[in-house]
């Protein structure tokens, strides 16, 4: 699953490439649950907003081991 970060300037550019028109526009740029997972769009992304969701996973759960450590 990927979701667009905080910050998204709407350029349209992933909206562009998205195969299964996943990424919609109401007010703001988001995935939509059409979304197959394919990741093109986040290199289409020229500010890097495009995230996968278990990634951002796996980052908060290393930022928790971290913590952890420094106790
Ligand atoms: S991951 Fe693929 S299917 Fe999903 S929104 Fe991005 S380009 Fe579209
Ligand atoms: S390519 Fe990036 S900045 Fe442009 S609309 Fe998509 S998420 Fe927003």
């Amino acid at each position: 699953m990927y979701k667009i970060n905080d910050g998204c300037p709407n350029c349209g550019a992933c909206k562009s490439v998205c195969p299964v028109g996943a990424i919609k526009f109401d007010g703001k740029t988001f995935i939509s649950s059409d979304c197959i997972d394919c990741g093109i769009c986040v290199r289409s992304c020229p500010v890097k907003l495009i995230v996968s969701e278990d990634d951002n996973k796996a980052a908060k759960t290393e930022v928790k081991k971290t913590a952890k450590k420094e106790e």
